[in-house]
């Protein structure tokens, strides 16, 4: 089902006179371990595999590597974020052999919109230009928007980059969205206003989703109703290297206290409530990865909002138009020191 690039792989650990490699990868590739790891195994190299968690390339482990001296990282599942390493690093995006062409022409009659954007994930990024000459075969203008600091590819979305939306939003009546889970083609849908018809060509399934999504936003204003009410914040930052937005998380602390509300800056490694809950804050701001407070709310006992949503929460700024949170190159620095 994926393309682990064994020759790459190969030419890689050849090339840097690898002894010992780590193996980095997502919970979903865990189970394909045997398959990667042949690779290795036939290179005559050392494989060891970190396994911890790993959600996406803003979060190599190089330095782990290294400290198990290690002579090369090889991190699959995510294209290659432009994060620097301390040691020679390889991404290897897997991508997924399944071609979405029968799925898109299935969904097509749902897809109301003649001007249309084009949005995947990294694993479906080969198909896209497929997918754009069957939409011109049937009478549609089909529009691939331009990466953002996050992504590699133009067309290819993130969880905290939908730069490739925006850019064309002006342009497009409506997406189309290759891959699968609902948070990208919600967030996409949420940051241009404009419908998404999301197709999942590994299920073989297709949904539209509607900007106006009235049961996520409801949601979200509760969880700004319930944080209000608290006197005690922590921001939180993940001390990830794509995922430390220090700027961000000393702006909102001084935001906080100019709003004589207390509030104390956190940094963790993996932002979870078994690691926050003893600190009996009253609720959280995210400033690590944008999905955590959408995706992972219902595991936090305490509300845990984004960082626009603090800024609503505080009066700065208006719940509609809704924004989702992104990562910008000014919110990882440090700024200045105070
Ligand atoms: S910050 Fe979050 S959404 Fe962005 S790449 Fe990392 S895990 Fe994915």
């Amino acid at each position: 089902m994926y393309d682990f690039e064994e020759a790459n792989v190969r030419r890689f650990l050849e090339q840097h006179g690898a002894k010992r490699a780590a193996i980095q990868l997502p919970a979903g590739l865990k189970q394909y371990l045997p398959e990667i790891k042949e690779t290795f195994d036939k290179a005559g190299v050392e494989a060891l595999v970190l396994a911890d968690s790993c959600y996406g390339a803003c979060d190599p482990a190089d330095a782990q590597a290294k400290r198990l001296r290690c002579d090369v990282l090889v991190h699959y599942g995510h294209a290659n974020m432009r994060i620097p390493t301390c040691l020679p690093t390889l991404y290897v995006e897997a991508r997924i052999l399944i071609d979405p062409i029968k799925t898109v022409e299935q969904a097509l009659p749902q897809m109301k919109f003649k001007r249309v954007g084009l949005l995947t994930n990294v694993q479906h990024i080969k198909y896209l230009q497929k997918v754009a000459k069957l939409l011109r075969s049937r009478g549609a203008k089909p529009f691939i928007g331009r990466p953002g600091p996050r992504a590699k590819y133009p067309g290819q979305l993130l969880g905290c980059d939908f730069s490739c939306a925006c850019s064309v939003a002006s342009h497009v009546d409506g997406f189309l969205y290759i891959g699968t889970g609902d948070f990208h083609p919600l967030g996409a849908a949420l940051a241009t206003g404009k419908q998404v018809l999301a197709i999942n060509p590994v299920s073989e399934g297709f949904k539209l989703i509607s900007p106006a999504i009235d049961a996520f936003l409801r949601g979200r204003k509760a969880m700004i109703a319930r944080a209000a009410a608290g006197n005690r914040f922590g921001i939180v930052v993940s001390t990830k290297p794509g995922q430390a937005r220090f700027n961000l998380a000393r702006e909102l602390v001084e935001s906080f206290r100019r709003a004589g509300r207390d509030a104390c800056l956190l940094a963790v490694d993996e932002v979870k409530p078994e690691e926050l809950s003893d600190f009996k804050f009253d609720a959280f701001v995210c400033a690590a990865c944008p999905r955590i407070p959408i995706d992972d709310a219902e595991r936090f006992e305490h509300p845990i909002l984004t960082p626009f949503e603090a800024q609503v929460m505080l009066g700065k700024a208006k719940f509609r138009p809704y924004e989702m949170d992104e990562v910008s190159k000014e919110d990882l620095s440090w700024g200045k020191v105070r």
